[in-house]
């Protein structure tokens, strides 16, 4: 299809908002309302430890409010079978074990286990463009520190550490195997450069003939356009696909405080306006280099959105060109997903799956990430009475 006219709009509720019957908006309507009040939240929060400590049965109430809304279920079967209404409307779903395990051997293990069968179902539908997995999934943290800081480690360490890159080979293989995509996720700097080395040597390797290795670059990072343009020069070099998802950045205030109590100079950009404006310089320089780059544009952010429609529009990329894909998270944004999909474009959703009680960490963050996120929550609850409104007039 010829991409010259672009008439696409994120504040079209009613595309927006189609998979969802009266009663499923008003229950959206209801959690957001509730998600936008930092005082329930933190409430809620202490009586969900509180119950979850003493063992009380509240799986049953968390599972048909904030899980249903964010969480896609508690196995990636019954994720992958929630999620029709995705793929009825062209979204596809990228399906996230999000349980944060326990730091061993046996909870990197049981991770693995479950990447393993998201490449899996992944292979079997087109509804599932992607798989995904954090370093720190599938290997202690720690290690990840001191392999970014070019420590020694000790006999202990070194079994660990062999078998945290055996179990990322593992699903390299799977993924090449398979032909599904992986993206890798980025976490705190302190130990991303450990990862980023292991990310460029999965790329040189599964990289040749298809983008399977996704890296993830967080522009809030300073030095990530200029990481973005080194890697690009490399993948030339080398004749690999550079495969990213580019995001501004999860874990601003945590970066700024280690930083202060260290002492050591801030890695976040100095303001949102310059994380803003590398996030769409990142977004120009990979769609003006698309025979080597295929990228993700992991985003709420309705400008950057529209950004990256614009260039395709300019550039007459096909909505529908494989090496670019938009993503949001499950539950969140569904304007931007929807008309995006509606429109042509390839999107897909961050899809988190697990155990009521073990995505409890998750659920909690997503809430206090609504409230804090200024706006988000504000914006979700005005489209979805816009579209109450609509609906009521019609
Ligand atoms: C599909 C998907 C995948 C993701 N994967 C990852 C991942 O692998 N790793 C990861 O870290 N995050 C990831 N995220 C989260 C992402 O990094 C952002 O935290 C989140 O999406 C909010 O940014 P935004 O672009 O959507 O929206 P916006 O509201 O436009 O941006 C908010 C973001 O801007 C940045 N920012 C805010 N204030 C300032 C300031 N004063 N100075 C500098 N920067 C500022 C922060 O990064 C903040 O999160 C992912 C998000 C999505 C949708």
């Amino acid at each position: 299809m010829e991409n010259t006219e672009n008439t696409l709009s994120f504040k079209d509720t009613q595309t927006a908002f189609a998979s969802k019957d009266d009663k499923a908006l008003k229950k959206a309507y209801w959690l957001f309302k509730m998600v936008s009040r930092p005082w329930l939240v933190k409430i809620a929060k202490h009586a969900t430890d509180i119950a979850l400590k003493l063992h009380l049965p509240i799986e049953g109430l968390v599972k048909k409010t904030i899980f249903s809304q964010f969480v896609g279920g508690e196995t990636a079967q019954e994720a992958d079978d929630n999620t029709d209404d995705l793929a009825d409307y062209g979204i596809g779903t990228i399906l996230d074990f999000s349980v944060e395990g326990k730091e061993d051997e046996e909870g990197f293990d049981r991770s693995l286990k479950e990447i393993l069968k998201t490449v899996d179902i992944s292979a079997q539908t087109v509804n599932v463009p992607f798989c995904v997995f954090k370093p720190s999934g599938v290997g202690p943290f720690g290690l990840w520190v001191k392999a970014s800081a070019g420590l020694e480690l000790n006999a202990k360490e070194m079994i660990q550490w062999k078998a945290t890159l055996a179990r990322i080979d593992s699903i390299a293989e799977r993924a090449e195997a398979k032909g599904t995509p992986i993206l890798i996720d980025a976490e705190e700097t302190w130990m991303q450069d450990g990862a980023d080395q292991m990310v460029e040597l999965l790329m040189t390797r599964h990289n040749t003939k298809q983008a399977i290795i996704y890296h993830t670059l967080q522009m809030y990072r300073h030095d990530r356009l200029a990481y973005l343009k080194r890697l690009h020069e490399r993948a030339e070099r080398e004749g690999w696909i550079l495969a990213v998802k580019l995001v501004r950045g999860a874990y601003m205030e945590k970066e700024r405080d280690r930083a202060e109590e260290r002492g050591y100079p801030d890695p976040i950009q100095k303001d949102k306006a310059s994380t803003d404006r590398d996030f769409n310089a990142a977004l120009e320089f990979c769609i003006s280099h698309l025979d080597r780059i295929h990228f993700m544009c992991g985003t709420h952010n309705e400008d950057s959105s529209m950004r990256l429609v614009d260039l395709m529009h300019e550039k007459k990329i096909a909505p529908e060109d494989k090496r670019i894909y938009f993503a949001q998270l499950y539950g969140m944004s569904d304007h931007i997903s929807y008309n995006l999909a509606a429109s042509g474009y390839n999107v897909a959703k961050y899809v988190p799956y697990g155990p009521v009680r073990e995505v409890m960490p998750y659920l909690i963050r997503r809430a206090q990430e609504n409230t804090s996120a200024a706006g988000q929550t504000g914006r979700e609850l005005s489209l979805i009475m816009q579209e109450m409104k609509r609906r009521k007039g019609n």
